[in-house]
């Protein structure tokens, strides 16, 4: 099957539609192919306006929140980024084409390991994978010039902060469990930091020892 028409009408009439201008999240959201992140059952639905299940209660996120994410970092090309939430692997595809290299933290080993051998066939060989608890970051590899967060967290764990470069950028949703605001963090110069908030947002929540606690799941 072939779904490049699906694939880039899904970024003219989602994303650029929507008002996403930069080129390269265009281009390489053009590009991805989206459906092999999916269950074979769900590929028809790859292309849709909407997040999907991956299984073990988590969800691939909505193409649009995706480019918006991605765009709100302002990538160049020569960063190296920290990705929270591996999921499917479809979001940390989309930055390895766009920064010099990926780290992703996935809490679930089976959701990882799935998002690894897919991310190995599409020969994207500039990613590392960790299972693990990503609200404490990556601290051996900090400091990042980007830091994307695709799961829901009470509030900002502070090692992101920490773990930002200057100029750097924190994009992730911050709320409750039901709904959140994206929020956009750039670390200035003399440390201090500029909040922006982006949108409205819905997300799976971040589960770990700066995020939400296991039991406190709904
Ligand atoms: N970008 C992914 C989003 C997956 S959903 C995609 O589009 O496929 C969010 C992911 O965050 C889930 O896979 C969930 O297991 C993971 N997650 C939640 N809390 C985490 C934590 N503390 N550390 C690492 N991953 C976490």
């Amino acid at each position: 099957m072939d779904y490049s028409v699906s694939r880039r009408r899904m970024v003219e009439q989602q994303i650029v539609a929507r008002g996403i201008v930069d080129q390269r999240v265009l281009e390489v959201m053009t590009t991805i192919p989206r459906h092999l992140f999916v269950e074979a059952g769900l590929q028809g639905h790859a292309y849709g306006d909407a997040s999907l299940p991956i299984g073990e209660k988590q969800t691939i996120s909505q193409p649009y929140m995706v480019a918006a994410m991605t765009a709100a970092l302002g990538l160049k090309g020569d960063e190296r980024v920290l990705e929270i939430g591996t999921g499917s692997g479809y979001q940390t595809a989309v930055l390895s084409k766009l920064v010099k290299r990926v780290y992703s933290i996935e809490r679930i080993a089976i959701l990882a390991g799935r998002a690894r051998k897919i991310l190995d066939q599409l020969q994207l060989s500039n990613i590392n994978i960790k299972i693990g608890d990503g609200t404490i970051g990556w601290n051996d590899q900090a400091p990042f010039a980007g830091i994307l967060v695709a799961a829901g967290s009470p509030d900002v764990p502070t090692k992101y902060l920490d773990q930002l470069d200057i100029g750097g950028k924190l994009v992730m949703p911050v709320g409750d469990q039901e709904q959140q605001i994206l929020m956009r963090i750039t670390r200035q110069e003399g440390d201090s930091f500029e909040r922006e908030q982006l949108m409205g947002c819905r997300f799976v929540p971040l589960i770990g020892e700066q995020g939400w606690r296991p039991e406190s799941i709904i």
